[in-house]
């Protein structure tokens, strides 16, 4: 059910309308845009009646909702969302949002070169896993909280946003303490504990898309965190797997304007893990934003050939 009030509703009209959705033992998410505001009503099994909300006072209409999401559409918020990362950057603004870092925190040397490096460049956000999802277990695993402190210690020498992997719960946590924007994997996109931690976390979420994740999984995903109340999610296109062996992964730039068409979320595209080969990072980069991304999330590394 959406619930969209009138253009002249006010906040006490809009509060009694959340009332009454919290005494049905639903929970209101409330989205204020340019024009109005517009309440999803999540928690409900079934479908809702309408009549519940028609009469209530500043209720312009109640709509059932026949998709599989209710908080990720343009029907909730016709306006794109901006993200606020770390108070003063954003993504989804006007602005093109640039993440860029290495892989993985690797020692407090690597880090603080390539953050100057980062922060010459011009981006605002710096990328770098403390805890990596590898696929093979004998691969470097990231530094745990050693790599988070680095991290916090990069962002007070150079003013940047710091994104970083939680794997686990209790890596939220530690990224909440750390951190200034949690980023879940393509592994776990469908982690839902992971999923709906992150939803009551106090930290903006970056969703990276699974490796064989359809649109509407990946959406489906998005709502889990938005369902627990964090409506601070950025997508992020990062390749998926196909029959290709050109490249280590295929990006699916066609789903940016696919995303665009459905829901209100800001989308990235990460051309490192798309390709996985250093020539096609400028020029994938560059098709993402021509296709309509709002930033990039970009793997820079001093000594790539001693990555870890
Ligand atoms: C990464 O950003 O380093 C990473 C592990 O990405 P993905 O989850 O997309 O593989
Ligand atoms: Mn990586």
């Amino acid at each position: 059910m959406l619930i969209v009030m009138k253009s002249d509703a006010t906040d006490s009209q809009v509060e009694a309308v959340l009332r009454v959705i919290e005494q049905l033992g639903f929970r209101g998410h409330p989205m204020p845009g340019a024009t109005r505001t517009a309440i999803g009503v999540t928690g409900n099994q079934g479908a809702v009646d309408p009549s519940h909300f028609e009469n209530l006072a500043g209720v312009a209409e109640a709509i059932r909702v026949s998709k599989p999401y209710k908080l990720i559409t343009l029907d909730l918020r016709p306006e794109k969302t901006v993200v606020r990362v770390g108070g003063d950057a954003t993504i989804g603004g006007d602005e093109l949002a640039i993440i860029a870092g290495p892989c993985a925190i690797e020692s407090r040397a690597q880090a603080f070169a390539v953050a100057e490096a980062v922060r010459r460049s011009g981006a605002r956000f710096f990328r770098g896993g403390a805890y990596k999802p590898r696929t093979s277990p004998y691969a470097f695993q990231g530094l745990g909280e050693e790599g988070l402190r680095i991290l916090a210690d990069v962002r007070d020498a150079y003013g940047l946003k710091i994104v970083t992997e939680a794997l686990d719960e209790a890596g939220v946590d530690l990224v909440e303490k750390y951190g200034d924007m949690i980023q879940i994997g393509a592994r776990n996109m469908q982690n839902f504990s992971l999923l709906r931690r992150a939803g009551k976390a106090r930290l903006p979420v970056l969703l990276k898309r699974g490796l064989s994740a359809t649109l509407d999984e990946w959406l489906l995903a998005a709502e889990y965190v938005m369902a627990e109340g964090n409506y601070q999610i950025v997508l992020c296109e990062r390749g998926i797997r196909t029959f290709t062996d050109h490249t280590r992964n295929t990006m699916d730039l066609a789903v940016i304007p696919a995303v665009r068409r459905i829901s209100h979320l800001p989308v990235i595209v990460d051309p490192s893990h798309g390709t996985g080969k250093n020539f096609m990072v400028t020029p994938l980069a560059r098709a993402g934003v021509a296709v309509g991304a709002d930033g990039l999330i970009i793997e820079v590394h001093d000594q790539p050939e001693h990555a870890l």
